[in-house]
């Protein structure tokens, strides 16, 4: 052989991970480099560890609906306990991941991959050489990083790696930022019974999701508690004071706090690995820039998931291996298909959502009817929350093709990967009207939504 492996992978999160197992499967031989733990941010530091806080958090609401169910609970919070089974659950998964790598014949390099030339990676721990390999081919799969802004006294502040090793629940907390993580942690932190401050610099939170989904989400983070602040000045300093945090805003108000978590988007992780040396083209955030198959400007480098800085999930990283795995290592040409990607927001109730919002439908299509509607969940009458779900269809008058659903409510998530079936299969909203619903359940709404709104000129322009 010409080279140590045919495919080293650099980075084994979600995608890199599964771009390894499938190269090895397809009979590649495979290296895979991980300084920090396998399985990447989303198993543990993301999204597992996210769900189960959010899981923690729900507890506290369930408590009180279970009295309108005749329960009575006595019941508090160990949050101690809940951080130390979460890791036990995550040095689980650690292991499941690192088992597949192993009974996939896949060699571990627990350091540091650098690029000394387009074939050759250097490995290194705390600085030193302690391997070098080639490689026919190299993935580049090293995800991404929270970003945390250059003012005066970041270093009090934490990001969503910290929050899932805090020593003690703050009481009070400042939480920046309006997009997934920010409002999934406010959500959990509130439900944990911290007081939260939201900050956002802009006119509603969750930018790019349907508006009908922003305002339902708004709705509801204020209404359990949060204190939710729009069109707010950003922070500008932090300073420790007698053991608390003083924030001053951009416009000199100040906030005391126990705790300030940023939650402002995340950098690709590309720094540090020789790229800009052996010209690999990356955006100025540090993206790497790809073609269709993942190649970069350097024709055996190739790159997928975060670090490119497309659609920063994971399911959608572990679908790029896939397609990269077929077409380098099974001899079967897979283009990605990006289209209705449904995703999850796991908020209190949780989004779920896939297609177009309206705003894009009306840019996109001459006509469309929106079907919507807004109602209290049967578990809530006894229960007593005033939580509502909404519910929304987008669709393509023309072709009659449901194009865009959307739903905030309880088991947003879980409905809605089977209404994305349908969607990405090209269903017509007569194929959902004829489909019989289940009942009684919030999803059959989904197919029994009967009257289009007036057909009045959006007032949506984002
Ligand atoms: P997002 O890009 O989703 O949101 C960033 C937020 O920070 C926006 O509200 C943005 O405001 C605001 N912001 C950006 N820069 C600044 C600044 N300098 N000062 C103040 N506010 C700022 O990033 P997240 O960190 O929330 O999440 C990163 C990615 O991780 C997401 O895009 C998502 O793809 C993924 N993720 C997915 C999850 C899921 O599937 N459930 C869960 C968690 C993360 P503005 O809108 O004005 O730009």
């Amino acid at each position: 052989m010409r080279y140590n492996y045919d495919l080293f992978v650099i980075g084994a999160g979600s995608g890199g991970v599964r771009a390894a197992r499938m190269a090895s499967t397809y009979g590649a031989k495979v290296g895979i480099a991980e300084d920090s733990r396998v399985g990447g941010t989303c198993v543990i530091r993301g999204c597992v560890p996210k769900k189960l806080f959010v899981y923690a958090s729900q507890f506290g609401e369930e408590f009180d609906w279970a009295e309108g169910y005749g329960w009575t609970s006595d019941s508090s919070f160990d949050w101690p306990t809940l951080i130390a089974n979460k890791d036990k659950e995550i040095d689980r998964l650690n292991g499941l991941y690192l088992l597949t790598l192993r009974n996939n014949n896949v060699d571990l390099y627990e350091a540091r991959a650098r690029l000394a030339d387009a074939h050759t990676v250097v490995l290194e721990k705390d600085g030193e050489e302690v391997d070098r390999v080639t490689a026919e081919k190299i993935l580049i799969a090293t995800g991404g990083w929270p970003h945390m802004p250059d003012i005066p006294g970041i270093e009090h502040a934490i990001c969503s790696n910290e929050a899932f090793h805090l020593e003690e629940l703050p009481k009070h907390m400042i939480i920046a930022g309006a997009g997934y993580i920010a409002v999934e942690f406010a959500g959990i932190f509130n439900g944990l019974g911290v007081e939260v401050c939201q900050l956002y610099r802009s006119t509603q939170i969750l930018r790019g999701f349907d508006w009908d989904i922003r305002n339902a989400v708004a709705n509801e983070l204020v209404s359990k508690g949060v204190d939710l602040r729009l069109n707010s000045p950003i922070i500008a300093s932090i300073d420790k004071q007698d053991g608390r945090l003083l924030v001053t805003l951009t416009e000199g108000t100040t906030v005391v706090t126990d705790a300030v978590m940023f939650a402002v988007g995340r950098d690709p992780k590309s720094q540090g690995m020789g790229l800009e040396d052996l010209g690999v083209e990356t955006t100025d955030i540090g993206a790497i820039v790809i073609d269709d198959e993942f190649r970069t400007s350097v024709p055996n480098i190739f790159a997928l998931g975060d670090v490119t800085h497309r659609y920063q999930l994971t399911p959608v990283a572990i679908a790029e291996a896939m397609a990269f795995t077929a077409t380098q290592f099974n001899d079967t040409p897979t283009t990605m298909d990006y289209a209705d990607i449904p995703t999850a927001v796991f908020t209190q109730p949780p989004v779920g959502t896939v297609g177009l919002t309206e705003a894009e439908a009306r840019e996109k299509y001459d006509k469309v009817d929106i079907y919507k509607t807004n109602f209290r969940p049967m578990k809530h009458t006894l229960g007593g929350s005033d939580e509502r779900t909404m519910m929304k269809l987008v669709v393509d008058k023309a072709t009659d093709r449901v194009v865009g659903a959307h739903m905030v409510g309880l088991d947003a998530g879980e409905i809605i990967q089977g209404v994305a079936i349908a969607i990405k299969a090209g269903a017509t909203k007569a194929q959902f009207d004829a489909t019989v619903a289940i009942h009684p359940t919030a999803a059959e709404e989904f197919v029994t939504m009967r009257d289009p709104e007036p057909d009045l000129p959006s007032q949506v322009t984002e």
